[in-house]
């Protein structure tokens, strides 16, 4: 194949994937190593890439610790109310303390924050969450990690991380291929981070036909985030933790300016509330201590967002949907409405045109709402992702390995998506997130732990027949074609991805099957997704290079699947109800199962061993409101 081979040697910190994790590690890699070579490898172009490409009208996570309003421990203890217990608390608190100065920072880059008239302080949407004008929040964050970065390279889709042939388990960089060139890239570094996107798409999504490419997390986030890791061999944690989210129906518009900022709320199809109904019931398969009712009334102990899905779940089920929302109140008032507008054309565009095309007007009629697919990602309300060592100062021995936000693979180190037990970084979070992993690696290459990493030509050129390899199957059967798109001795990667999201939905418990699915459901799915693996690695055919790239984005999804798959099963109890259900299993079991759950998978035999980690709560229970805080300010 005539694909030239480009390599870009002596990198010192290689950046896989510049959403908000990425561009937060090239920018703070820079001021941590002045003199070291920082290269950036981005699948599309970095000033719209990653999660925030489209825009965003909030950020979710700003303590406002500078006005008084959290601590970074307020938001542990939300975050792991939130997630029915299972956080990292080490990572959550570092993140934590650390955010605030991230978000001052974007709006020194020009980002436009709202604020408040009579406070100074920004405009909170709700305790967490400030307004913005965001449509180019990803542009001017991009600006500061291109100028860090000695080069970007856009267009890069990476398929494989590079190992150290001196030192086991050690990384030493990264392979993938030009999307619009075709050609080979191979990046030679000392450190690698992560800081690629969760997963869309692995689930059948609710959208068919025409409206098949719209999800609710970005369509291009193939699990690369995962996909690299665990073919590196990197533990893995609570990868069962997908999510699913209460979304406006069909355009997937976002609920918590609405909720939040707007005041609405929910009802049945018979105008009746209905969350409430559900509590008592839910309150025997979860236990009082994670549904107060009572307490939720307060900002700082609200109903986890997984219980919410669950009302609205079996609301549905019940056979009294449609759920709405409650627009028509709020929207009487013209700044509110037009709030409620901007919030869909600062973030969710489509949402807006839906309603404009479907003559659906938030202020005559109350807008339906439904619960998404289930998504594999880390820094919404839920917290898929790698086993990450914590900082020195708070983790205890078992979170700790030398290097903050460092997977289990010496050198390699995780941002955004790919850090595990880390939920409600959102956009802010996942930025500190990459700005904690890249000072971390430059102190790892400081301390002398990446000498002597070499990679031989003969794992390069490994890599490079796999990589293209999907090419050369299509070239070689192209003529057996016998219909359409079918060819006896391959498959094509959307026939791959349709019965990837066909078995999760099924037997890993998608929308189809209300999100149920027991031991007996999950080994059928585990041995099914071992035959589409099979065919993929004997015969996926990629007719251009724009098939190569979805044919890789599927295996790094076949990779991510596997993970929830063996995770959900090794999980014997339903610890989130709303997003996903043992049915085998039905309560939380926390004498079991108050533990994280940690896999791995041998990079040499596909096998996997599932362990659980102890959970600790470093943060304690009591609620201090920001007390602390403005203490702490007063003081100055
Ligand atoms: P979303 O717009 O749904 O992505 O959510 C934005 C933020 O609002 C996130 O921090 C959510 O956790 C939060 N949120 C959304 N809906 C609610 C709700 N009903 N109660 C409390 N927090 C919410």
């Amino acid at each position: 194949m005539a694909y030239d081979t480009i390599v870009e040697d002596g990198i010192d910190v290689l950046v896989v994937g510049a959403g908000l994790g990425g561009t937060g590690a090239a920018f703070e890699a820079r001021y941590w190593g002045p003199n070291k070579k920082i290269v950036i490898a981005e699948k599309a172009n970095i000033d719209r890439s990653g999660a925030v490409a489209q825009g965003l009208y909030a950020i979710n996570c700003y303590m406002g610790t500078r006005w008084g309003e959290n601590n970074p421990e307020d938001h542990v203890r939300y975050a792991r109310i939130d997630l029915m217990g299972m956080v990292r608390e080490d990572l959550l608190f570092d993140m934590a303390r650390h955010v605030d100065s991230a978000v001052h920072q974007f709006e020194e880059w020009g980002l436009p924050l709202m604020r408040n008239p009579k406070t100074g302080a920004y405009q909170r949407e709700g305790r967490w969450q400030i307004m913005i004008h965001g449509e180019s929040y990803k542009p001017i964050v991009a600006e500061a990690a291109k100028k860090s970065a000695d080069k970007v390279f856009n267009r890069i889709c990476v398929t494989h991380l590079l190992m150290d042939e001196t030192k086991e388990n050690r990384v030493a960089g990264a392979v993938g291929f030009n999307v619009r060139t075709g050609n080979y890239h191979v990046f030679k570094s000392k450190t690698v981070i992560v800081a690629a996107g969760g997963a869309s798409n692995i689930y059948k999504p609710r959208s068919v036909g025409e409206g098949a490419g719209r999800v609710w997390y970005a369509p291009w986030s193939s699990g690369s985030a995962y996909g690299l890791l665990i073919q590196a061999g990197a533990k893995m944690t609570q990868m069962e933790n997908r999510i699913v989210l209460a979304r406006f129906k069909d355009g997937y518009g976002p609920v918590g300016a609405y909720f939040l900022h707007l005041k609405t709320y929910t009802q049945n199809g018979y105008g009746e509330e209905y969350e409430s109904k559900w509590f008592p019931a839910l309150q025997e398969m979860v236990g009082k201590e994670y549904l107060d009712p009572e307490a939720s009334h307060r900002t700082h102990r609200p109903i986890p967002t997984c219980l919410r899905n669950h009302a609205f779940i079996s609301e549905v089920n019940a056979g009294r949907g449609p759920i709405r929302m409650v627009t028509m109140e709020a929207f009487q008032d013209p700044h509110l409405e037009e709030i409620g507008w901007h919030n869909f054309l600062g973030m969710t565009v489509g949402q807006a045109v839906l309603w404009a095309a479907t003559d659906v007007d938030p202020k005559y009629e109350n807008p339906e709402l439904t619960t998404s697919e289930p998504y594999v990602m880390g820094s919404h309300a839920t917290g898929c992702g790698a086993w990450c060592s914590g900082p020195e100062d708070v983790s205890p021995p078992e979170y700790f390995w030398g290097y903050n936000r460092m997977t289990t693979v010496e050198g390699l180190f995780g941002a955004g998506d790919a850090v595990g037990g880390t939920p409600h970084a959102f956009s802010s979070g996942s930025f500190t997130e990459g700005r904690l992993a890249a000072k971390a690696a430059c102190k790892y290459i400081d301390d002398g732990k990446a000498e002597g990493i070499n990679v031989s030509d003969a794992q390069i050129e490994k890599r490079k027949k796999q990589i293209y390899k999907p090419l050369e199957t299509y070239r070689i059967y192209r003529n057996e074609i016998v219909a359409g798109t079918v060819n006896p001795h391959y498959i094509n990667p959307r026939q791959g991805l349709d019965r990837l999201q066909k078995l999760m939905d099924e037997y890993a418990g998608g929308v189809t099957v209300s999100y149920v699915t027991n031991d007996k459901l999950l080994n059928i799915g585990l041995h099914k997704l071992k035959l589409l693996d099979e065919d993929w690695e004997n015969g996926i055919a990629a007719e251009n290079i724009h098939e190569l790239l979805r044919a890789w984005e599927l295996k790094h999804r076949i990779l991510t699947s596997e993970a929830v798959l063996q995770h959900t099963l090794f999980r014997e109890e339903t610890r989130w109800p709303g997003y996903y259900y043992r049915g085998d299993f039905m309560k939380l079991d926390d004498k079991n199962w108050h533990v994280l759950t940690v896999s791995r998978r041998d990079p040499e035999t596909g096998e996997y061993t599932m362990e659980k980690a102890p959970l600790y709560h470093i943060v304690d229970d009591e609620e201090d409101g920001g007390k602390k805080a403005k203490e702490k300010e007063k003081a100055k």
